[in-house]
């Protein structure tokens, strides 16, 4: 028990990786940060890059400058010049204590510049201050990137990663499926049960729909109104997956009086599938799924209409 509520104390901690080539160095500040964060260490610049890449829960450098090898700068341009590390917060802690040097540990991106031999009681307040600004940000990150009545992905984030996302299966050569789902009839929800009701009702769906990207670049997002987006790479077989979805989303049994496709909240889907090799511009997919779910709308809502994006010019064959 007592061992469990260590390991989930530990967990909910930030992670700190302290890079000295000083052991003494880094066993003082090592202590003086008990408590306060979870600590790795790293002896030189090269492997404290190689963690920071393993371990994607660094959100702190504690960084000496003077190092065989690379030096503190050196670390500091190569983490910021890497946009997957680029949030990562860096505090210089180092002997070169003129202004020179701290100007320009500065300039390069660090938060704040700590002279040695240091004074742990302010260090370590000073380090918690960081600690707390970098959970805030974090905090806020999450927020900005959520909708605020799902609470799945919002469109703003949605947009960022669609343009990431292609060019990592354009780059790898995997399939990419983009679908554009929309609700039936729902303004007529609306009027029928409120307002209220119809929030209700696309918390559950979004929650339908979130279930649907469940691996690491999978994503479900609201794209606005009564829409979501599906982006998922590399998936085998897009309109049998999208076909689940729109069942999944009538079993929910959600009474809907006014839809003239049933008697349940019912969706149209638009799928849109790039194969394997092709590489496509993300405003084009967009495009193409949103013409496909036109289409299921045309052809009287409550279906998938799916398609293969081929190259700049049309679709494959539509199913
Ligand atoms: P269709 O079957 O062609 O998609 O018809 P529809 O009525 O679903 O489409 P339309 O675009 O005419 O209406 C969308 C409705 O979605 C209107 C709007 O009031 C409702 N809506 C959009 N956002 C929200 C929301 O956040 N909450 C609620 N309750 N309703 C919303
Ligand atoms: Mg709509
Ligand atoms: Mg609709």
């Amino acid at each position: 028990m007592m061992a469990q509520s260590k390991v989930m104390g530990e967990l909910a901690l930030p992670t700190v990786l302290i890079v000295d080539d000083d052991r003494v160095s880094r066993t003082v500040l090592a202590e003086l940060l008990q408590g306060e964060c979870r600590i790795l260490m790293a002896k030189d610049g090269l492997s404290a890059l190689q963690r920071v890449r393993d371990d994607p829960s660094i959100c702190l450098l504690l960084l000496d400058i003077s190092m065989p090898g690379m030096s503190g700068y050196e670390v500091l341009q190569m983490l910021y010049a890497n946009p997957r590390t680029a949030h990562i917060g860096v505090v210089i802690i180092s002997g070169q204590v003129q202004e020179a040097h701290e100007e320009k540990g500065l300039l390069l991106g660090a938060i704040d510049y700590i002279f040695k031999p240091i004074r742990p009681a302010i260090v370590r307040v000073r380090i918690r201050n960081h600690l707390r600004m970098i959970a805030q940000r974090k905090e806020l990150e999450r927020l900005a990137s959520r909708d605020g009545l799902t609470g799945i992905a919002n469109r703003r984030s949605f947009d960022e990663s669609l343009a990431l996302v292609c060019q990592l299966a354009a780059r790898r050569q995997e399939a990419l499926g983009l679908a554009m789902v929309d609700v039936d009839y729902f303004k007529q929800y609306n009027d029928l049960y409120g307002h209220p009701a119809g929030d209700d009702a696309l918390r559950r769906i979004a929650q339908v729909v979130a279930g649907f990207a469940r691996r690491p670049y999978d994503i479900a997002a609201r794209y606005g109104g009564e829409e979501f987006v599906l982006l998922l790479p590399s998936v085998p077989d897009l309109e049998i997956l999208m076909e689940r979805l729109r069942t999944d989303v009538l079993a929910l049994a959600l009474p809907h009086a006014g839809s003239d496709v049933g008697k349940v909240v019912s969706i149209s889907i638009g799928a849109a599938q790039v194969e394997a090799g092709n590489r496509i511009k993300p405003e084009r997919l967009l495009e193409e799924a949103d013409t496909l779910l036109y289409k299921a709308k045309q052809r009287g809502r409550n279906c998938v209409v799916s398609g293969t994006v081929l190259t700049d010019s049309g679709y494959g064959p539509l199913s």
